[in-house]
């Protein structure tokens, strides 16, 4: 996970902004009327989010119901408010989407910052719209995300405790100590296994919040599959450093390209990986030899 800045936008500004274009104004007055509880449900949300409290936020409990069904004092149906976000916030050319394309932007590199490796491919809702329709374009509830991140598959529709929510990357700064470790398993060919262990000194809500983002984005599939790859890639290397000076040449290799993708990224799926084989010696004893089929 990686910290990404968080939007200052004012969520009843922009909330405001995106229904300019609005032509129907019987919608646009009753939207309008709406415009403080979007102020209040905002604070609400970048209050309790501080404090891991976010299953306190009250969702809508008609969505069950019907989409059509009328919500805040009958003044809006559940669809008119979500399309706030899908006409004038995501749409082309809508007063909203000079914001949408900032915050898109503002992931380092195009990577998702939920899983630090795909790219960004759409906007995530933190909490879900359908949901939590007052929070459809309140700036930080936004996160730039891959696809997968984003699947609501993965995903609790709405945090029931607070260990489940996994990590906001406007609010969660998770990256200034290792939590991110693989292990080696010694199979033919060598496989990788990773998985969250957070520093004894975390208070425990916050170990079991990485651990559950960890296990509920599935990231130990997808830097499993991407590390076997990069064995694929390692092995030439790995095979001339044995050649010239046997599993010494070949663990002191792996310790340099381990202290450097460190340096880069602490918690990667490469500096995890090149951290495992780097100290292990069954792998340094070719171990990293691919069996060709
Ligand atoms: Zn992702």
């Amino acid at each position: 996970m990686r910290k990404i800045t968080k939007p200052k936008e004012d969520s009843k500004t922009v909330f405001l902004n995106c229904i300019t274009d609005f032509s129907d104004q019987d919608l646009k007055t009753r939207l309008e009327q709406i415009a403080s509880l979007i102020a209040t449900s905002s604070q609400q949300f970048d209050n309790l989010i501080r404090e891991n409290k976010l299953c306190l936020i009250e969702r809508n409990k008609v969505y069950k119901a019907t989409k059509e069904e009328r919500i805040f004092g009958g003044l809006v149906t559940i669809n008119e408010v979500k399309e706030v976000y899908t006409k004038g916030f995501a749409a082309k050319d809508s007063p909203g989407r000079v914001l949408y394309d900032e915050i898109i932007l503002s992931a380092p590199y195009s990577k998702c910052p939920y899983c630090f490796h795909r790219n960004v491919g759409t906007m995530d809702h933190y909490l879900p719209k359908a949901y939590y329709p007052l929070l459809s374009v309140v700036p930080f509830n936004l996160v730039p995300s891959c696809i997968r991140c984003n699947t609501g598959e993965l995903r609790a529709s709405f945090p029931q405790q607070p260990s489940e929510e996994i990590l906001h990357p406007y609010y969660d700064d998770v990256e200034k100590e290792l939590w991110l470790r693989a292990e080696v398993k010694h199979t033919s060919p060598a496989t990788i296994n990773f998985f969250a262990d957070p520093p004894e000194k975390w208070d425990s809500l916050l170990k079991d919040r990485v651990r559950n983002h960890f296990s509920i984005l599935k990231l130990n599939e997808l830097y499993s599959i991407e590390a076997a790859l990069e064995l694929i890639n390692l092995e030439g290397q790995c095979q001339a450093q044995y050649n010239m000076g046997g599993a010494a040449a070949v663990k002191s290799h792996l310790e340099e390209t381990a202290e450097s993708r460190k340096v880069a990224f602490i918690n990667s799926w490469q500096t995890a990986l090149y951290s495992a084989i780097a100290i292990d010696n069954w792998f340094h004893n070719g171990g990293f030899v691919i069996p060709k089929k």
